[in-house]
């Protein structure tokens, strides 16, 4: 039999080939075949690690698809300089992945559990580029502002204000727009132009948890 470790390898490889083929590739493909997805589930659900599925992490809350995950971070087009700003920490597999591509990650998290879970993988992963904090993250990261990339996973139904406000200089924000009775929500790519309007891009349908906030969704209604 082979170890869970070689499984691991080969099932990783499979779904870094599909990635490829769908064309994420350079220090992407890089960072997402450095950080291993198992390490981010509970056990029950840790052989599932390499379907390309969305799966529970605890509060209701579900880790993304890993082709989502990689095309998101693809479209954030983050540079080893940036200064990064990610909404929703979740199991903390996407912060991984950011803080492999960028100079420093801060990212917010609702629940104390999720993040305290995030902090500990982050630790072990001898990961240490990064800042967390419990809050609500549709108001962004004021103290900390403004950041190259802003990652959102998390449903808004419109961009933030506050965080289109943090966007720095030819800032990028990789964000789902839509509301959660919808089917699908619309990724989109907001940008800071040179004159320091905003540009938007519709990158494709996703389906993600809500972003519970100010200006996101109201708790009521999540
Ligand atoms: N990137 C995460 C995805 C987690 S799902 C991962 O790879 O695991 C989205 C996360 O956003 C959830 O953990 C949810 O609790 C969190 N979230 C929702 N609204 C938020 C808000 N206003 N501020 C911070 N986190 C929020």
């Amino acid at each position: 039999m082979i170890s869970d470790r070689a499984s691991f390898q080969i099932q990783s490889d499979k779904l870094m080939q599909k990635l490829k083929e769908l064309g994420i590739k350079g220090d992407v493909l890089e960072a997402m075949q450095k950080i291993p997805r198992e390490v981010f589930l509970a056990p029950a659900f840790k052989h599932e690690a390499y379907k390309d599925a969305a799966l529970p992490i605890g509060e209701s809350q579900t880790i993304s698809q890993p082709k989502v995950v990689a095309l998101m971070t693809h479209a954030l087009d983050v540079k080893k300089h940036h200064k990064v700003l990610e909404i929703g920490t979740g199991c903390g597999y996407q912060t991984a992945i950011l803080c492999k591509l960028a100079r420093r990650v801060f990212t917010i998290e609702r629940f104390a559990s999720l993040k305290d879970a995030a902090d500990r993988r982050l630790h072990e992963m001898a990961i240490s580029n990064y800042v967390t904090q419990v809050g609500d993250g549709s108001l962004g990261w004021v103290g900390q502002a403004p950041f190259d990339r802003i990652m959102v996973t998390a449903a808004s139904p419109t961009p933030p204000q506050a965080l289109l406000d943090q966007l720095g200089e030819d800032g990028v924000m990789v964000i789902p727009i839509g509301k959660q009775e919808d089917e699908f929500q619309r990724l989109m790519r907001y940008y800071r132009r040179t004159d320091g309007s905003i540009g938007e891009y519709y990158l494709g349908d996703v389906r993600f948890v809500p972003l519970v906030g100010e200006q996101g969704v109201s708790q009521a209604a999540s």
